[in-house]
């Protein structure tokens, strides 16, 4: 493997290895916006950037304050370069909505802030086992005030509409008159998009006994967000403070003003309810929310603090990876799979947006990144969860026949990137050319099923999903004859975006082909096993016999490249045949090239921007052999970027797969610790959550060979030299295996459910509570 990859993997962690927090020990400008991603907080329905809650003097490109709702979206007109026909006409974009967090302290005319006058003693700590984000420092203002300042905010992820701050301020040297005003500040804008309109604007607020609101609507979207806020002024000052509340046009104010005691402690406990128009109708939410701010502010800061930690016992009991040897890889682990928690829509109208909801970069859009690189780490740790992702499919369906329809085809095509379902991106060749997406998700069903037995998920809502997208499929594709009339699918893009609108992708025909036989198989199952909800299914879509006809002839035809000469399955029709490139010779500032280098030039060269070839030898592993990937392997990696983050981990699994364990092991140092120590330097645009799935990824397919296929569950593990152990849980078709690789061996243990048949290198292996077993590991 070529140096390039590993160049930035030495660079210096900004935080101590701990294995459950990450600690940012002094407060530095130049880091504030990539910490703005790292330490942002949320629980599936909202999210906040770790923006610090007084005002920020630095400089405005170290900033992008971001608090989002995922599914809350603005929409304005796409404005192309050259017109075409039938392209999407309107954009989907995530609403940087109103701050609840600002609050600024004044002592006797001086403002906290975090530039001025001296800190000492700065610690954040974002702590993942007890899920809060806490600022705790000394302040010596200007004029030699000393204080101490901690600060805790906390967004729950058992009540997903409360979030809470606890802001506290110790005198040390001083007493003296002082001020907090504390805001929702609805006067924002997003930084990189709306060409920085405004978009929410204010429909209602003001006070009330139970609290303060602002209720803000996007027009484009008559989508409405009511924010609600009510303060605790802590013993020590309760009786004696001055409160006055105001408005502006956007914006509801609290200014607190009381006498700091010396050595006395003054705490502001501040709550917030955050509800939209998606959850309840807009006349209703201004109600819905004070009630349960009132729920929140009486259940209180502590009560929040301790449903939050046994929320996250629970969390980690089920999704933990323990790695002992290397503590680094541990931390990354942890803080991955925290913020995929962070960034996952439960309600089966919402996804995972690329960027979690860290950033307004990709526009919150959920992409195949969550069937492919997400779904995987819930299906085998909170398979109720995975469910949830593929109910946002089932539910948008409609909108992906539409989609289908603008592009004459039949069927169904999800879109490439979307919030609400329909295709929101302005760029075909970026998009909508890459039709695998449909049989990823045909795919991701695939893995639901066999992994959980949820027929009723399946003949309910998936079936039609594979029907769908198997009319699609077939629309598309085309008996050519001078390619001995196999079936081929022409303009397309797989994977690899750096090669849109070939003919016959590898990827996709593939997938085609597994999406295809997946729909008759289901199909015929139902007729056998389920007659009347096949009789439903086939009314509701109006299947035809001839369909499934169609579909096996055309599945059993497809064309699968492959090339005798170099050994290898060719990535598409042309690959082979373009221009050969070194990518050692590509300077190091030319890369991504996604961003630096016209697409034609890209498209000419046999240049790949991620998995492709390689991501098929995971997901239909067990139609290639060894020597096939490896061949793959020796002929792609050398010509792969890596410029998306859904690419390293792919490799990492595949190289461990075929004994190349110095890559594996590298490619997963560089997807462990992406965002943390910023590999792709653009963390601060939003975490990469496609990244942090398939670290998980690399660990258990990689790392520990697993593999689920046709229902069976196989292992092939191994332990890095650097490592003295690893384990995990899996649950599977109701039960729970924990997993243990050491130098004694693989150890597999039954936490629950019924005996087992698994494979372990490829002998067959039966697991019961009855007794652990140990075997040894591949060579
Ligand atoms: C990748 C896509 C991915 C998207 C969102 C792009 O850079 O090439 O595969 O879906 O990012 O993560």
């Amino acid at each position: 493997m070529r140096d390039f990859h590993y160049k930035k993997y030495k660079a210096k962690s900004l935080y101590d290895y701990e294995p459950w927090r990450i600690t940012e020990d002094k407060f530095k400008v130049e880091n504030n916006h990539h910490n703005e991603s790292i330490f942002a907080l949320g629980n599936g329905y909202m999210g906040l950037r770790g923006t610090l809650e007084e005002d920020y003097s630095g400089p405005k490109e170290t900033t992008t304050p971001g608090f989002y709702i995922n599914g809350i979206y603005g929409s304005e007109r796409i404005i192309y370069g050259e017109e075409a026909p039938n392209q999407p006409e309107e954009t989907q974009t995530i609403i940087n909505l109103a701050d609840w967090t600002s609050i600024n302290l004044y002592v006797d005319g001086e403002k906290l802030d975090i530039l001025e006058g001296k800190i000492v003693d700065y610690k954040r700590v974002l702590n993942m086992k007890k899920g809060y984000l806490k600022r705790t420092f000394f302040w010596i203002s200007p004029q030699g005030r000393k204080m101490k300042i901690n600060i805790t905010r906390l967004i729950s992820l058992k009540y997903q509409h409360n979030a809470v701050i606890k802001f506290t301020i110790k005198p040390l040297n001083f007493s003296e008159k002082a001020k907090i005003i504390s805001k929702i500040d609805g006067n924002v804008t997003n930084k990189h998009h709306f060409r920085k309109r405004k978009v929410m604007e204010t429909l209602d607020k003001g006070f009330s006994g139970y609290g303060a609101y602002l209720m803000q609507y996007a027009e484009s979207t008559d989508l409405s967000v009511n924010l609600a806020v009510k303060h605790r002024i802590n013993d020590n000052y309760k009786d004696d403070y001055y409160l006055e509340g105001s408005s502006g046009p956007d914006t509801v104010v609290y200014e607190y003003k009381f006498d700091l005691e010396k050595g006395k402690e003054f705490s502001l406990e501040k709550y917030v309810s955050i509800h939209t128009s998606l959850d309840i109708a807009r006349e209703r939410l201004i109600n819905r929310s004070f009630e349960n701010l009132n729920q929140a502010y009486n259940l209180g800061y502590e009560k929040l603090k301790k449903e939050q930690k046994v929320f996250l016992d629970d969390y980690w009991n089920d999704v933990d990876v323990v790695v002992d040897g290397d503590p680094g890889l541990q931390q990354a682990l942890r803080f991955n799979a925290f913020h995929l928690l962070q960034s996952t829509g439960r309600d089966g109208f919402s996804n995972v947006p690329a960027k979690g909801l860290t950033g307004e970069f990709y526009e919150g859009h959920y992409f195949w990144d969550t069937e492919t690189y997400i779904v995987p780490f819930y299906l085998y740790n909170r398979p109720e969860l995975a469910k949830k992702l593929l109910v946002y499919r089932y539910n948008i369906l409609d909108k992906a026949r539409i989609n289908a329809k603008r592009v004459k085809l039949d069927g169904a095509l999800y879109p490439w990137r979307t919030i609400n379902g329909y295709e929101a991106s302005g760029f075909f060749m970026g998009s909508t050319v890459q039709y695998h997406i449909d049989a990823d998700i045909a795919y991701a069903i695939y893995q639901y099923v066999t992994a959980t037995d949820d027929y009723q998920f399946l003949y309910k809502a998936g079936a039609e999903i594979l029907v769908e997208t198997a009319r699609m499929w077939y629309s598309l594709g085309s008996y050519i004859d001078i390619r001995d009339g196999a079936f081929c699918f022409n303009e397309v893009c797989g994977p690899d975006e750096y090669k849109p609108g070939v003919n016959n992708n590898c990827y996709n025909n593939y997938m085609a082909k597994f999406n295809l036989e997946y729909a008759v198989n289901i199909v015929k199952e139902m007729q056998e096993e389920v007659p009347d909800l096949y009789t439903e299914l086939k009314k509701k879509v109006d299947l035809k016999e001839s369909e499934l006809f169609n579909w096996e002839k055309a599945s059993a035809n497809i064309y699968l490249p492959y090339n005798e000469k170099l050994g290898i399955n060719p990535q598409d029709d042309s690959f082979i045949y373009k221009n050969p490139i070194n990518l050692d010779n590509i300077p190091d500032e030319e890369l991504p090239l996604v961003d630096n280098w016209h697409p034609l030039t890209i498209w000419r060269y046999q240049v790949i921007k991620q998995a492709d070839v390689i991501l098929l030898m995971l997901l239909l592993g067990n139609e290639f052999s060894l020597e096939q990937k490896r061949a793959n392997y020796d002929y792609y990696e050398p010509k792969t970027t890596h410029d998306s983050s859904l690419s390293p981990a792919v490799y990492s699994i595949i190289a461990a797969e075929i004994g190349y364990y110095d890559d594996a092991y590298n490619y997963f140092n560089q997807i462990a610790r992406l965002d943390l120590d910023n590999y792709n330097e653009n963390t601060y645009q939003g975490v990469h959550t496609a990244g942090m799935g398939s670290a998980w990824m690399t660990m258990v397919y990689g790392f520990a060979g697993m593999r689920n296929y046709k229902g069976v569950l196989h292992f092939n593990p191994y332990l890095p030299e650097k490592w003295d152990r690893y384990k995990f849980t899996i649950k599977f078709k109701g039960r729970e295996i924990l997993i243990e690789i050491d130098e004694d061996g693989a150890h597999y243990t039954l936490l629950e459910g019924e005996d087992l048949s698994i494979k372990h290198l490829n002998e067959d292996l039966l697991i019961s509570q009855e007794k652990n077993i140990t075997v040894p590991l591949k060579d």
